[in-house]
């Protein structure tokens, strides 16, 4: 596998096979897959995994270039959330292990600056809750406040749903990207949430995006979805043009509804993050959580060499991930630049 794009089509290309026309349609033309065509790369034979993983590294290459975003994200408030996403471990309705808990400013702050030590260009403040009340919105206020007097990061916040009123207040605070998962295909959003709906989900996007901050949208994949609703999802994250994408698999929590799914094969996980590169070829695609239980130690590489081009660094919200050295020394060992700040601006 190699790290630089393949620019050329096949002379003759074969456009019944699924793989030739999406070398044509989408590494050629940047026009990403539609939801049944998605379906196709989804359904393809393990045998054709290199082959689709290859195609989507150069598709990355091609539409993103090299570099990857690093990200870091801290949890300001963390377990205790009302609603029911079944595959949380911070929903206060679960005997999920999680404990309702906020850290403090200068506690943010720190943790700002050790992120951006790492080269990392965003600082993502997350919350457990269903949506911000004031408490909140104050606290985050302030932690903006302090972080931008301190460290040199651009600062995306992830507080759940929103009212017209709060989406005014965090782009006027100059959050630079907000993030509020999708999380599944609609269809299938019943089987995982009951507490709010997709729409109403969809809606805070929508809002986010007319306010001018930069929209992270991604979900789950592993979560009893068929590979028709999982088509379905990377049409519907295409439809809403995210500037990024993360991508998490389900690391089943003990305690949570989905705490006895099983782990997504690994490469099931690998065709997944290619078919959505496939069909989001510009946007951001992040690791999120849970590729170290779906792929195991080599799950960095294979991604940054199967269509991700962006990570996140040190610990996920309630489970540990790898720390930073080891993704930062792999990106160095395949000759890829961490994006820079001033590029992202
Ligand atoms: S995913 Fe978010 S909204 Fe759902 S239970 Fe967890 S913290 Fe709450």
């Amino acid at each position: 596998m190699t790290t630089t794009a393949d620019t050329t089509a096949p002379a003759g290309a074969d456009t019944s096979d699924i793989l030739a026309l999406a070398r044509e349609q989408v590494l050629e033309r940047g026009e990403g897959l539609t939801q049944e065509q998605v379906l196709q790369v989804l359904q393809l034979d393990d045998e054709r995994l290199t082959e689709l993983m290859q195609l989507a590294h150069d598709v990355r290459m091609r539409w993103c270039g090299p570099e990857v975003e690093v990200e870091g994200i801290i949890s300001l408030k963390t377990g205790g959330c009302p609603e029911d996403c079944h595959f949380c471990s911070q929903s206060g309705l679960f005997a999920s292990p999680v404990r309702s808990a906020w850290i403090d400013i200068p506690s943010l702050v720190e943790a700002a600056k050790q992120t951006a030590k790492t080269g990392a260009t965003e600082f993502c403040i997350v919350a457990a809750v269903r949506g911000p009340d004031k408490r909140l919105m104050s606290q985050v206020a302030a932690g903006i406040e302090a972080i931008r007097n301190e460290v040199d990061i651009q600062i995306a916040c992830s507080l759940g749903m929103l009212t017209q009123e709060q989406v005014d207040e965090l782009a006027a605070m100059g959050v630079h990207r907000y993030n509020h998962n999708l999380e599944t295909a609609r269809s299938h959003f019943p089987n995982v949430v009951t507490t709010h709906t997709w729409e109403e989900r969809w809606g805070t996007l929508r809002m986010v995006r007319d306010a001018g901050m930069e929209v992270c949208c991604g979900g789950i994949l592993g979560m009893g979805e068929t590979l028709e609703q999982r088509a379905e999802f990377a049409a519907d994250l295409a439809a809403l043009e995210p500037d990024e994408v993360p991508l998490n698999f389900l690391n089943p929590r003990p305690g949570t509804p989905f705490g006895d799914l099983d782990v997504l094969p690994a490469s099931e996980a690998l065709k997944s993050v290619a078919a959505f590169r496939l069909a989001l070829p510009r946007t951001i695609l992040r690791f999120a959580g849970g590729r170290e239980i779906t792929l195991g130690d080599l799950g960095a590489k294979q991604g940054i060499l199967g269509g991700i081009n962006a990570v996140i660094v040190g610990n996920y919200l309630t489970t540990l991930g790898r720390p930073a050295e080891n993704d930062l020394d792999l990106l160095a060992d395949l000759s890829m630049p961490i994006k820079a700040l001033n590029d992202t601006l």
